[in-house]
């Protein structure tokens, strides 16, 4: 059975850390700190994706702005154009995408609505125990 986006959710759980698109920079840097997590969704007032954001934008915005942009609103350092998965989306098409897109953070939507999030420690982690669970199997068929 391949690993879904569901199977990952069920065993890490749905909770996000999202943040408003007036919410500060500098606030953000605290909150990725604090929650030792590498990206933030930012989200409207009816939970609907409006970007990501993540330490690699802070570095990015704060190399090309100096420190003074620690002030500015997420809105403008965020990614907008965001590639989503869904529930049912399998770890390797989830693999595809960050390969692909060369980033390292999917957020999950659910009827429009934020739903969870898939970094690439969860797409390994759950690629490692699917390749184990195969080599049980093979070793059971050849010890049976
Ligand atoms: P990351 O590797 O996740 O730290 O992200 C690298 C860059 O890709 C940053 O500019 C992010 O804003 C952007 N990014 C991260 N996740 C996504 C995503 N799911 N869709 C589009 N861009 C993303």
């Amino acid at each position: 059975m391949p690993q879904t986006v569901k199977s990952i959710l069920d065993a890490k759980g749905r909770n996000v850390v999202s943040v408003g698109r007036d919410q500060s920079l500098s606030a953000i840097a605290a909150i990725l700190n604090e929650k030792h997590i590498g990206a933030v969704v930012v989200t409207n007032p009816e939970g609907r994706i409006a970007g990501i954001f993540t330490e690699r934008d802070l570095v990015r915005a704060i190399a090309q702005n100096g420190a003074v942009v620690l002030e500015q609103p997420v809105s403008s350092s965020m990614t907008t154009d965001v590639t989503r998965c869904r529930e049912d989306n399998t770890n390797d098409e989830l693999m595809e995408m960050m390969t692909a897109g060369r980033f390292r953070h999917v957020p999950v939507e659910s009827d429009g609505k934020l739903a969870g999030i898939i970094s690439i420690g969860d797409v390994v982690k759950s690629r490692i125990s699917e390749i184990e669970h195969e080599a049980e199997q093979i070793k059971a068929y050849i010890a049976g």
